[in-house]
């Protein structure tokens, strides 16, 4: 099977059945660090629905996880007096679960086709292109292949395909020496394509925060996560969380081809702090003097450069009837 059957499937069981957040799971996201994440990205939306004066707005939240990052935004866009309806894009019957119980009214869908088809949508990804499958294709000494995943004595390991894939590297990359391996998400990038036509007919724009990089150069990017330690990818598939870097500049290629404008991608560290993340840190502080070390701890976590700052980019999908969204720098600016 190809690479991305595998992570398919592993990941479908591996999400299916575990809620793999928290200190006791494999991994800790952005939203789950601190409120101060989802709060942002509320005030984000709500900045940008009040300058759209635009009227019966959804929101929209791609693998909502256990449903922090909505609680925050929501909360902070309900004290702008904003509030949509909410739509949930999840496959994981547990996740849902949790969803629920904090979101009895929100409607859950099973892909975005389903999606209101009237209205302006907000949508926010957090860590969720990354856990799609993503395609291998690997260099050989015959050229380009595509990677593939068997099953022998040692348990499951890559190879590459019999049939020449040369054809599916962008020219950029096929002259890479032997061993070079490209990887893209034909999913992600359809998801990405059919939200920005979605956004461009219907108005209002999509936020994607993921680990990733900007220019692309070929490499393995795929990880696996158990207890928020490294594991071996093709061990014990559907025990570990895998995930690869996103491609945003694919991914912004894909969302412009849907007929959207594009804002960044930035880091997530210049993205928060324009947000005023410092400034909602401190209100925070003064609010509960006790937690201090911990606020501060998890504000140095979300933008530092060694942390989550710098690896993490934002990036805007925005319909081309929307106005400008903040946190992103003007031309030649950053
Ligand atoms: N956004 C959350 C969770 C990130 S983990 C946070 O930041 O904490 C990835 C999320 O995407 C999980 O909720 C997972 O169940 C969901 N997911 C993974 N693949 C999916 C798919 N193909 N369609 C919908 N949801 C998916």
């Amino acid at each position: 099977m190809a690479v991305a059957d595998y992570m398919e499937a592993a990941n479908s069981h591996y999400y299916a059945s575990h809620d793999p957040f928290g200190v006791k799971g494999d991994f800790i996201t952005a939203p789950e660090i601190s409120q101060m994440f989802g709060e942002l990205i509320g005030l984000w939306f709500a900045d940008l629905w009040a300058r759209a004066h635009a009227r019966d707005v959804h929101y929209v939240e791609l693998g909502p996880g256990r449903g922090t990052l909505a609680a925050d935004a929501l909360r902070a866009m309900s004290a702008q007096d904003r509030r949509p309806d909410v739509h949930f894009v999840e496959t994981s019957p547990v996740l849902r679960k949790l969803q629920r119980d904090r979101f009895p009214d929100a409607r859950w869908h099973d892909d975005i086709a389903t999606l209101p088809t009237e209205g302006p949508l907000i949508v926010i990804a957090n860590e969720f292109f990354d856990a799609l499958p993503y395609r291998q294709y690997i260099k050989t000494y015959s050229g380009w292949r595509e990677r593939m995943v068997g099953h022998g004595e040692e348990g499951f390991r890559p190879l590459p395909g019999a049939d020449p894939a040369d054809d599916r590297v962008p020219d950029h990359i096929r002259d890479a020496v032997a061993g070079s391996v490209y990887e893209t998400s034909p999913a992600g990038l359809e998801i990405g394509r059919a939200m920005a036509a979605r956004i461009a007919r219907q108005g209002g724009a999509m936020l994607v925060i993921d680990y990733g990089h900007e220019d692309y150069a070929a490499g393995d990017t795929l990880q696996a996560l158990n207890a928020h330690a490294y594991a071996d990818v093709f061990s014990n598939p559907g025990q570990n969380d895998l995930t690869a870097h996103v491609d945003f500049s694919a991914l912004a290629d894909a969302a412009r081809h849907g007929g959207a404008r594009i804002e960044g991608p930035v880091s997530q560290g210049y993205f928060l702090s324009a947000l005023g993340i410092a400034a909602r840190a401190a209100a925070l502080v003064r609010h509960h003097p006790d937690r201090a070390p911990d606020i501060g701890a998890a504000h140095h976590r979300l933008v530092d450069e060694e942390e989550m700052g710098t690896l993490f980019k934002a990036m805007a999908v925005v319909s081309p009837k929307w106005p400008r969204p903040a946190g992103f720098p003007e031309k030649g600016e950053e």
